[in-house]
């Protein structure tokens, strides 16, 4: 195939635990991983050339050398699968960056597929993942996508029921939340923060929203909130506004709320617009594909 659109998923975690941290500076976490609609779209050309990678986004939120996560997917693959087109990868990116909803590695991930699939490779999900953790921590859950418990620095994978749709209202505010700083001030803690990460696989599996609402929680969220109120600011505003439980994401400083109806969702949208403390305000919903 000489061309292949693929869209690259968001995802937010209705959990997310750190359990500790490793001599090398990585960390265990125990997750629940949910794929969302919101994603950016992707298109891969090749041509005859000699190895080239060329990645062209308009909007400048993203770097276009080798420091662009898609780069380094498409590196490792054209090394192992000795690929010598030259690619060139149109991306729009409709995920807020450096937002907690892995915004890069979902591009990556969408690289390793569309390549399986561009020179067909015939290669298995496993083997697209092990590639994967390569780049990224999330890039093997973002290959698989769906709702997972997503263990080890993200790599060991359980595939879990697809959580009972709701309406999803993204937020985010217009700061820049380094994960490193994150996670560098979550070790510092003396008291830190564990959700119950089990409880919330039962709650999916019972198909219970309001169960999954109660217990949304994020071992790193009190340290992103003391650096930015804001994001505790935009909680309250969508609990305030109907949301049945929001939570900030991955590191931050993305706020979700889940909604009972969308209409409630697109008042609580209006009304944190109104206010001026997000930047991106995205509707969205749970994606599991079948
Ligand atoms: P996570 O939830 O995995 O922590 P994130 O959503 O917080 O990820 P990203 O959007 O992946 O963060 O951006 C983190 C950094 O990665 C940004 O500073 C950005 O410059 C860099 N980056 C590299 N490639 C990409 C890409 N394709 N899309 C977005 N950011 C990218």
């Amino acid at each position: 195939m000489e061309v292949v659109d693929i869209f690259a998923r968001a995802k937010i975690n209705l959990s997310l635990d750190v359990i500790g941290r490793r001599p090398n500076g990585y960390h265990d976490v125990r997750m629940i991983m949910q794929s969302i609609d919101l994603h950016d779209d992707i298109s891969l050309y090749r041509s005859k050339g000699s190895g080239n990678i060329i990645i062209e986004e308009a909007s400048g939120s993203v770097p276009l050398n080798k420091d662009n996560l898609i780069y380094k997917a498409a590196a490792v693959m054209m090394d192992k699968y000795h690929i010598k087109d030259d690619l060139r990868v149109v991306l729009k990116k409709n995920i807020p960056v450096a937002a907690g909803m892995a915004g890069g590695s979902t591009d990556a991930a969408a690289i390793f597929k569309a390549l399986n699939i561009m020179y067909e490779l015939n290669l298995t999900v496993e083997e697209l993942c092990s590639m994967g953790v390569k780049v990224g921590a999330d890039v093997p859950y973002c290959i698989m996508g769906g709702t997972a418990l997503s263990e080890g620095i993200g790599e060991i994978l359980t595939p879990i029921i697809a959580m009972p749709y709701c309406d999803i209202l993204i937020a985010k505010p217009d700061i820049s939340v380094s994960t490193a700083y994150v996670y560098n001030e979550f070790d510092k803690l003396e008291e830190k923060k564990h959700p119950d990460v089990s409880a919330m696989s039962n709650a999916i599996k019972e198909q219970d929203i309001r169960k999954i609402s109660k217990l949304l929680g994020n071992s790193l969220e009190g340290v992103t909130i003391q650096k930015y109120p804001i994001i505790e600011e935009i909680k309250e505003n969508m609990l305030g506004k109907g949301a049945i439980g929001a939570l900030m994401s991955g590191s931050g400083p993305t706020v979700f709320g889940l909604f009972d109806s969308m209409n409630k969702a697109v008042i609580a949208a209006d009304h944190i617009r109104g206010l001026g403390i997000a930047k991106d305000i995205i509707l969205t919903k749970p994606y599991n594909a079948q």
